[in-house]
């Protein structure tokens, strides 16, 4: 569990992290070890999901040292699968974080979401969809193992 309060929103009580793959964790197709270590301390008080349709099926040996749940998507109607993963585990309880045109409805009825620009950019639905918006994989993961940074940028 991570709660903090953003003025203004209320308290937050996230227990779900939802990551895309390729675009926001993984870049060039591969992941860097400074992120599958912050992903393994975020996973001490979050249930870290990682959500691909896995185009290149590489993600199994991609995520082989990392502790998070794998759950693949078949890559028909994405954004629809991935806000279904959404809700069935709970928006209010879940964070997600995307680049893509089909990470938006899951940016969207997150209770926060971040658009994570990396290498590949983010599309434009992603960004509008997000409560916030940062410049890498890496900064979003420190702003969840930093909330009151979170809580800084979104207050009101
Ligand atoms: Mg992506």
């Amino acid at each position: 569990m991570l709660s903090f309060n953003i003025s203004g929103i209320g308290k937050i009580e996230l227990e779900n992290a939802v990551f895309d793959l390729n675009g926001t964790i993984a870049v060039n197709g591969k992941i860097a070890d400074k992120v599958k270590s912050k992903l393994n301390k975020l996973s001490e008080n979050l249930n870290i999901y990682l959500l691909t349709a896995d185009i290149y099926g590489t993600a199994e040996k991609l995520i082989s040292d990392i502790t998070l749940e794998l759950v693949k998507i078949s890559p028909v109607n994405e954004a629809q699968k991935k806000r279904d993963f959404i809700l069935k585990i709970g928006k209010e309880k879940t964070i997600a974080i995307g680049n893509g045109a089909n990470d938006a409805l899951m940016l969207k009825e997150a209770k926060i979401g971040i658009a994570v620009i990396e290498k590949e950019g983010a599309s434009q639905n992603a960004i509008l969809n997000a409560d916030l918006m940062v410049r890498n994989i890496d900064d979003a993961l420190d702003l969840l193992l930093n909330p009151i940074r979170i809580a800084s940028t979104l207050r009101q």
